[in-house]
């Protein structure tokens, strides 16, 4: 296999733009993309005219605006490049305009009352700091993708893209204000990158295909355990088995070809759980990459028979799936903000960041917690294997250590202005490899970048990221304002790094973040632990939030309101769909499979008196079932009466708190005994495939 020739083959990358473009069509979008200069409508007609005859030439008919609204997935509606000529016959035609802007109907799709269905115009501007590529399909349909961002009539974003592309430019400017304060004259942009770590599992299709639960919720609603699960620890990097491996490296390929850089591949601690990494890139891009990861996963997992589910919590009892949203910050001249460095004018840039950072994370705790928010992590978030709902930093104990001194006002000296010399009396040389790991921690500072570990497998990265590039934008606003505002420079740098250490000490969290010392700790510290979705979204409508999105005009109060609303909606929705399922498989599996059995008991027992023992096993098996019934059948009646409650309400906050309550509460304890009947009935009669099945015979 000749990879770097695969290599990005499906992408209208640098090279091939080079190649295809005349010169000055090159430097114009070059300058377009590194610049933000708006091109001239002559200079797009070449451009879309390139970019179609490039993706004929590999096989393309259609083209897409692909976009990525609130769902949380993409969305894409093909156009062929079709266009009638004169005399009956067709042009393949693609123009500037088509590649510009495109007007989807945008009625289906949720704006959380932005953009009324009467109303429905919703328009996709091309993205072109991210490139288009070719989506092949396994019919061998392939389509030329334009990146874009969504937006209503009224200009509002009803995507998650737009936002996260404002908040990579908030933290630019605020990142080099800091930057040309501390010296640097070089850099032009500052640009958040990022690494995400995907984790998921794969079931054998022929199983996933009998499990309603699965195909409509993404989790097992039932299942009890099976007798083996993950405490061997023998599958965390265990060789791969030949048919995961025959999958991997399909997916390989095809990522690959769409430029995304597949990195690592391995087995995780659950049974049949996988990991895959791929090379940080911009965190515009790892997005689009992200989301174009999970699908691929999804489709290439079919052609071998398997299904891979991306939801966090497929099956209780073992662990579940995150996203290591692995970030840093860079200038466009190749400096790491987040590198501690070797020489003291370095030591100083980092120190900064880093006290931006940290400042960041404890003053909007609440809302890095409101941003990974979703069903699926409810469940994931504080279980066994996932750090807990409360956000806390992990720096290690060197890094602890030097924050804590500079806090105890041992202070630089200012010297002559040449180089700023922070620490050079006080600090001890920072370390520049953080080699000491922890694991647990939701916000983890690893050597020169940080990892946020809450994120959920199923989510987009986007609104992780938005958030993350905004709080520390908005802490690098304050510190910018004190450094311009500052006499000396050298001797307000340290202040700063010092008051955060005091002001922030709280977040930073170098233990073990699963133990239940952290939740005492927690209240103790006064950190937020908040527990549930519903509970979490709310942060998004705070004032004092509304006021920082729309002072670095990432978001406006009434985008944020409606993503507030349609989150806490697709929350309600899913837990309306596990309530339906788990009624439905209640109703139509186990029950009649329960009743099957326990006629077959009954039966027997019926006949006792014709034969001479006692048959006082199938004596007692009949009452355990008969009894395990009864409450089966009156806990499907709550739940059944729950959920036609919950759906009837209108207010939205209102309603997502019942089905947290209520709803999803007479789920939790229809499910306990459903579990217990399937201990009790023969295998051979249970209506689905076990815990067994789905995770051990792949
Ligand atoms: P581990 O599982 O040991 O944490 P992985 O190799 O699985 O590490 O993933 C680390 C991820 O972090 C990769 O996606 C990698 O590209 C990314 N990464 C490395 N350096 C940076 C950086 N400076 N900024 C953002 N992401 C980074
Ligand atoms: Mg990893």
């Amino acid at each position: 296999m000749d990879i770097p020739k695969i290599f990005g083959s499906n992408v209208f990358n640098d090279k091939t733009m080079k190649e295809r473009l005349p010169k000055e069509t090159y430097k114009a979008l070059k300058n377009t993309i590194d610049n933000g200069i708006a091109l001239k409508p002559e200079t797009a007609d070449i451009i879309a005219n390139a970019m179609k005859d490039w993706a004929i030439a590999k096989g393309a008919t259609h083209y897409t605006h692909w976009f990525q609204p609130l769902t949380g997935s993409t969305a894409e509606k093909h156009d062929s490049f079709i266009t009638p000529t004169q005399d009956g016959e067709i042009k393949m035609e693609f123009s500037g305009k088509q590649l510009f802007q495109g007007e989807p109907d945008a009625s289906s799709f949720p704006s959380g009352g932005l953009r009324t269905t009467f109303e429905a115009r919703g328009y996709t501007a091309w993205d072109c700091t991210s490139p288009a590529f070719l989506k092949e399909d396994a019919a061998g349909n392939v389509t030329l993708c334009i990146p874009t961002a969504f937006y209503s009539y009224t200009g509002h974003a009803l995507d998650t893209k737009t936002p996260l592309l404002r908040s990579m430019e908030a933290l630019s400017k605020q990142s080099l204000r800091v930057l040309k304060i501390l010296g640097n004259n070089t850099s032009v942009k500052v640009i958040s990158n990022v690494g995400p770590e995907q984790e998921y599992f794969l079931v054998d299709k022929k199983y996933y295909s009998q499990r309603l639960d699965l195909i409509t919720s993404g989790r097992t609603l039932f299942g009890a355990p099976a007798p083996k699960g993950q405490e061997m620890d023998d599958h965390y990097f265990g060789a791969i088995k030949d048919r995961v491996s025959d999958f991997m490296k399909d997916l390989d390929v095809e990522l690959w070809k769409m430029g995304i850089t597949s990195k690592t591949k391995h087995n995780e601690v659950a049974p049949a759980q996988y990991e895959m990494a791929p090379v940080y890139t911009t965190a515009n891009i790892g997005t689009d990459h992200n989301q174009l990861v999970m699908e691929t996963m999804q489709k290439v997992a079919l052609r071998h028979d398997l299904v891979c589910l991306l939801h966090e919590k497929p099956y209780a009892g073992v662990n579940g799936s995150g996203k290591h949203n692995n970030w840093s910050l860079c200038t466009n001249d190749g400096i790491n903000l987040l590198d501690p460095g070797k020489t003291p004018h370095e030591n100083a840039q980092f120190l900064i960041f880093l006290s931006a950072v940290v400042k960041a994370v404890d003053d909007n705790a609440e809302i890095l917690r409101a941003s990974i928010a979703n069903s699926g992590n409810d469940h994931r978030l504080g279980a066994n294997e996932a750090p807990p709902a409360i956000v806390s930093i992990f720096l290690g104990e060197e890094l602890t250590d030097i924050l804590m001194k500079l806090s105890k006002g041992k202070k630089a000296k200012s010297r002559e202005q040449v180089y700023l010399r922070i620490g050079v009396d006080t600090l001890p040389d920072l370390p520049k490899d953080n080699t000491d790991r922890n694991r647990t921690s939701p916000f983890a500072f690893t050597g020169n970048k940080f990892e946020f570990r809450m994120v959920g497998s199923s989510s987009s990265i986007s609104i992780p990221n938005t958030v993350l590039n905004t709080i520390v934008a908005e802490a690098l606003d304050e510190i910018a304002g004190r450094l311009e505002k500052a006499g000396d420079i050298n001797v307000e740098v340290s202040n700063i790094v010092a008051e955060t250490a005091i002001n922030h000490k709280r977040i930073i969290f170098n233990g073990d973040n699963y133990s239940n010392k952290l939740i005492k700790e927690a209240e103790k510290r006064k950190l937020p632990n908040i527990k549930s979705t519903v509970e979490a979204l709310a942060t998004w409508i705070k004032p004092d939030v509304i006021k920082m999105f729309a002072k670095h005009e990432v978001l406006s109060k009434e985008e944020l309101h409606s993503r507030y609303e349609v989150f806490l909606e697709n929350y309600s929705m899913q837990i309306n769909i596990e309530a339906l399922t788990s009624i439905d498989m209640v109703k139509t599996l186990y029950i009649p499979a329960a009743i099957k059995f326990s006629n077959e008991l009954a039966e027997i027992l019926s006949r006792v008196k014709f034969i001479t023992c006692s048959a006082s096993v199938q004596k007692k098996l009949l009452t355990k079932i008969n009894s395990q019934l009864e409450s089966i059948s009156e806990k499907l009646d709550d739940l059944e009466t729950e959920t036609k409650k919950a759906q009837k309400i209108e207010d939205v906050p209102n309603q997502a708190a019942v089905y947290r309550d209520r709803v999803f509460e007479a789920m939790d304890r229809l499910r306990q005994d459903v579990d217990v009947l399937e201990t009790i009935v023969p295998r051979e009669l249970w209506p689905v495939p076990t815990y067994a099945d789905l995770m051990f015979k792949l």
